[in-house]
């Protein structure tokens, strides 16, 4: 049997390792169109900050695949044919499979901005990107961040921490509402501010104009503008799946798959940030682009392609970082219209808050900013919100469940 896998990130790799726990002989082919050893994305803000050395984002397990009979072939996929069960590549021709997983993960978007798409204005998304931004930080005083996203705060920390002058635009009304509620959101807001970052929400970019000393000069809608020698753009990601036109794999934005990362076309699997999946609070179909979700739904795909019937148990969303001196961090549902109570625990003035949220009496997420030691409880309520099980919720028990101590009520 020929088992071929898409991609050589996080997805891939864990469909590897799992493939082979249960099937020894058949041959695996990963093919990956970004050159050089596998890496992890999430690492690349460390090292522009100078936080981590270049050689740590390289994956120790990509120096196994000798040793785990994988063929790696670096090649880009142009098309899938379900019919003959063969795909087509660049360089290499045609290669047959009997199982294919797409784990080809997802690509960061220019948005819908006139001159956007020109030489100075960056994304920071592949190692690509992080060794042309390790350059322009060298060269460039003051950045301009389009965007406010995970990615957008994590650029912006980087070039602050290397002394640049940062200003942040957001076209929503608060930062980061993927990971933050609004009083998340306003606490990193100020916390920006302190470390003299300008943030402008509400701002809309309509036009970005080179200069002939190759600066920018970005217009707004509202009539504003704002100099900048560089200029880096985090404004949404869209999965790497364009070489499935044509073929019998459904997909929208993403790929559907059912639990057991199967897509509507047999021996085809999906996982990972080009895959949409089961959620833990019951959601068909959700991407959360995350690291540890595309390690989990990888490790079920290469599980069930070797023969084995694992049913995914749903993702459950998870972020923490540290960025401008705090903690952030947030798992499962906080925003005020998915849950219907909640616990706020305000740490000592200027050290942020945490808040724990309910929905129908069981916990359904939390997020914080603030004091680091409080992330230790994200480990205790992962299996507690995602097997929804029941916890004691008046407030003197729950402290000593969650061993909350570092904040005052
Ligand atoms: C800067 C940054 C910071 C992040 N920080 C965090 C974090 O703190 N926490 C977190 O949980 N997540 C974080 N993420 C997200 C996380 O990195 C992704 O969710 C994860 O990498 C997805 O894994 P994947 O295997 O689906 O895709 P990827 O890791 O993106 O791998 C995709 C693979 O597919 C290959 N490929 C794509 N198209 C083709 C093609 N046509 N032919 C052949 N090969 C192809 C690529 O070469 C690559 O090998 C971050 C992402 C970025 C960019």
């Amino acid at each position: 049997m020929h088992t071929v896998i898409i991609g050589n990130g996080a997805a891939g790799l864990a469909a590897v390792r799992a493939f082979r726990k249960y099937d020894k002989q058949s041959r695996i082919t990963v093919i990956s169109k970004e050159g050089g050893a596998a890496y992890s994305r999430v690492l690349l803000p460390y090292v522009l900050r100078g936080k981590l050395s270049y050689d740590k984002l390289f994956l120790p397990y990509a120096e196994r695949f000798e040793e785990l009979g994988v063929n790696y072939v670096e090649d880009e996929v142009l098309s899938l044919n379900d019919a003959s069960k063969e795909i087509s590549l660049a360089r290499s021709g045609v290669l047959p499979y009997d199982k294919l997983l797409i784990a080809s993960g997802s690509r960061a978007l220019w948005p819908p901005v006139k001159g956007v798409e020109q030489e100075g204005i960056h994304h920071l998304w592949t190692r690509k990107d992080l060794d042309a931004l390790i350059e322009a930080f060298k060269e460039k005083r003051h950045v301009l961040i389009i965007g406010s996203g995970f990615v957008s705060l994590q650029a912006a920390w980087s070039a602050r921490s290397r002394g640049l002058d940062v200003t942040l635009v957001e076209i929503a009304d608060r930062l980061m509402p993927l990971v933050l509620d609004e009083r998340g959101s306003a606490l990193m807001a100020e916390q920006m501010e302190k470390f003299g970052v300008k943030v402008f929400t509400s701002t809309i970019t309509n036009e970005i104009i080179k200069n002939d000393d190759g600066s920018f000069r970005i217009l707004l809608k509202d009539g504003g503008e704002i100099d900048s020698d560089l200029i880096i753009v985090g404004a949404g990601v869209g999965a790497n799946i364009d070489f499935l036109k044509g073929s019998g794999v459904e997909f929208g934005r993403t790929i559907p798959v059912d639990s057991f990362m199967r897509t509507n076309v047999p021996d085809v699997f999906a996982a990972g940030d080009a895959a949409a999946g089961p959620s833990a609070f019951g959601d068909e179909h959700v991407t959360h682009a995350l690291w540890p979700t595309a390690v989990e739904m990888g490790a079920v795909a290469g599980s069930n392609m070797a023969g084995k019937n694992i049913s995914y148990d749903g993702s459950l969303n998870m972020n923490v970082t540290h960025m401008f001196n705090v903690t952030v961090a947030s798992m499962g549902k906080f925003n005020s219209k998915d849950i219907d109570e909640s616990y706020v625990y305000d740490a000592e003035a200027g050290k942020g808050y945490c808040k724990l949220c309910y929905k129908d009496g069981l916990i359904v997420g939390i997020c914080l900013v603030g004091v680091a030691e409080a992330v230790s409880m994200f480990g205790r309520l992962r299996p507690i919100i995602r097997k929804h099980l029941a916890v004691e919720c008046s407030p003197t028990k729950l402290d000593a469940f969650l061993n909350i101590r570092y904040f005052e009520r």
